[in-house]
């Protein structure tokens, strides 16, 4: 079994940027260690690769640290942690330096300054970028930096099934368990087929959303919840999960998924929301029109189309210079004319609410240290306080390398205090066999989709969570009992997931009885 001192699942900007820190730490003091980088297809493929807008941190002289805050704030409907806010807004500018420093390029103007731009919700211009590509800007200069360490092993196509905690030794493990621990985890290696064991005295979930839980998303494939779902199994806390964030401008193009994202950084650039006929309606739902934050014109997209039973509505952005759209969103640009045969420039853009980030997840403290000690959790994946019920527009991939920052303080000063015990096991699959009928787990992973896209999406009702969480429930029992008789493969273990990740999202919907940010249930008016 080989032992790794830094287990890291997840090769997006937080675990990427987890990875560097610690490589390079060690690096420096010439202390040999073990990191072991784990992604479960590619190393590119991640949420993070298909980031816009970009990032958002005080650079401008008139701009202040009380804005940013108060703007996090006010989007989070107010039950973001104060703490967790002024910590990652005033973190912001040393963790962005870093990246820059590990070779990320931000677009400046002419006079070498930062070509800042504001986005929904912010008060003032600060929105680092790099052209409308920043996600996979900064994956790229993550990527290269990582590779520069020899300290790391980075397995790509493994993907991780389960943590390792003492429940392995054959202990019984609950949710109120004092001191439970992480040694690491279960690891299916996609080309031979066979699950290995990775000890690790530190381990990172860094692995991002849930978008696949839905029909329609903005999220990759590789986005099913996985850590989350390992996390809760393995008895960590997880909260918030019913703050799902639909992203109100995805293209609309039927049938696509991923949904291509139209960033909010258009609307930023003057781009109106139109109905089919050319209406103006933002008006009507909040006096920030366009620029409003996401749920409300999510939510105010959502009404505009059960209203005149249409199923999109049109972003204006034809007023744009031609030479400004090219020079911005050249990707956007050329994506709605390859795929749609539309000219930004001359034509609307069909547009349509589709899911697009997940404020929940597992909770950590403000050094990423989950419920189950050496276990830490970055990202996406993570609940911080930040984003209470709504997410500000460009603070995740913010959240991302602030919290990676810390867990390596926090994780690099306990290195050399854990002990991993005797007798963990192998993953044993014995009296299981090759799944015959590949086809129950696509149709549930269709069923699954389905329940969620219609009953637990922008607007709530109790009955139609209520049929969600009893829908489910034949889903899991049905899976439940495949997954003990079949030996293990990628798409039976992401259901498995998604179901745990979906029983959460609908449990912590039903259980919230105010309207907060993201969670609209019409039975609580
Ligand atoms: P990810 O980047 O998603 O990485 C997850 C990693 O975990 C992947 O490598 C994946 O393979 C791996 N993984 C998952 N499960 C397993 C498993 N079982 N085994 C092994 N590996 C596994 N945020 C902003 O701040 N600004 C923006 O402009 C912005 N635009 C966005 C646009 C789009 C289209 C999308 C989808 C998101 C956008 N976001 C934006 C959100 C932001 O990109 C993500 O929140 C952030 O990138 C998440 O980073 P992460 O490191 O947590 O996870």
């Amino acid at each position: 079994m080989p032992t790794y001192d830094f287990i890291v699942i997840g090769s997006g900007i937080a675990g990427l940027s987890y990875t560097v820190k610690v490589a390079q730490h060690f690096e420096d003091r010439k202390i040999p260690v073990k990191i072991a980088l784990i992604t479960k297809t590619v190393a590119e493929e991640t949420n993070t690769k298909y980031a816009q807008g970009g990032i958002a941190a005080v650079w401008d002289t008139d701009d202040s640290f009380e804005k940013h805050i108060e703007d996090t704030m006010v989007a989070g409907d107010f039950i973001s942690d104060k703490e967790v806010v002024e910590m990652v807004v005033r973190e912001a500018p040393e963790r962005l330096r870093e990246l820059i420093a590990y070779g990320t390029d931000f677009d400046r103007k002419s006079d070498g300054s930062f070509d800042l731009v504001k986005e929904g919700g912010h008060s003032d211009k600060r929105i680092l970028h790099y052209k409308d590509s920043t996600g996979n800007e900064i994956e790229r200069a993550l990527l290269a930096k990582v590779k520069s360490f020899e300290s790391v092993d980075f397995f790509t196509h493994y993907f991780a099934v389960d943590l390792i905690t003492q429940h392995h030794l054959g202990e019984k493990v609950t949710k109120d368990t004092p001191g439970k621990q992480c040694y690491g985890v279960y690891v299916l290696n996609k080309k031979t087929k066979k699950v290995e064991t990775f000890l690790g005295k530190t381990t990172l979930l860094a692995t991002g959303g849930i978008g696949q839980v839905y029909q329609s998303t903005t999220n990759p494939t590789i986005a099913t919840g996985d850590g989350i779902a390992m996390a809760y199994r393995a008895k960590g806390f997880v909260h918030g999960m019913e703050f799902i964030q639909f992203h109100p401008t995805a293209l609309y193009n039927p049938g696509k998924k991923p949904s291509f994202l139209i960033s909010e950084a258009v609307r930023g650039h003057g781009g109106i929301l139109k109905n089919q006929d050319g209406t103006t309606f933002m008006e009507k739902y909040d006096a920030r029109l366009s620029l409003a934050p996401r749920d409300i014109v999510a939510r105010a997209i959502d009404s505009e189309m059960k209203i005149h039973g249409v199923d999109h509505v049109y972003l204006d952005t034809r007023h744009i210079p031609k030479e400004e759209i090219l020079q911005h969103f050249p990707m956007i640009y050329a994506h709605c004319l390859k795929e749609l045969g539309l000219d930004m420039s001359a034509d609307m853009i069909p547009v349509v609410p589709a899911q697009h980030y997940l404020c929940g997840g597992i909770i950590v403290d403000h050094f990423g240290q989950t419920n189950i000690e050496n276990l830490y959790a970055a990202g996406e994946c993570s609940h911080t306080g930040l984003h209470g019920a709504n997410r500000l527009a460009s603070n995740s991939l913010l959240e991302a390398i602030v919290y990676a920052h810390n867990a390596f303080e926090k994780s690099v000063s306990q290195y050399g205090t854990q002990v991993l015990p005797a007798g963990i096991p192998d993953w044993d699959d014995s009296g299981t066999r090759n799944p015959e009928e590949l086809v129950l787990v696509t149709e549930m992973t269709r069923e699954l989709e389905s329940i969620m896209s219609n009953y637990v999406g922008i607007v709530r009702t109790d009955r139609r969570l209520k049929r969600a969480y009893d829908r489910l429930e034949l889903i899991y029992l049905e899976h439940e009992e495949l997954y003990k008789q079949s030996r293990i493969t990628v798409p039976l273990c992401e259901l498995r997931n998604m179901i745990n990740v979906a029983y959460l999202i609908i449990k912590h919907a039903r259980a919230q009885r105010q309207n907060k940010g993201l969670h609209y249930n019409i039975d609580l008016r």
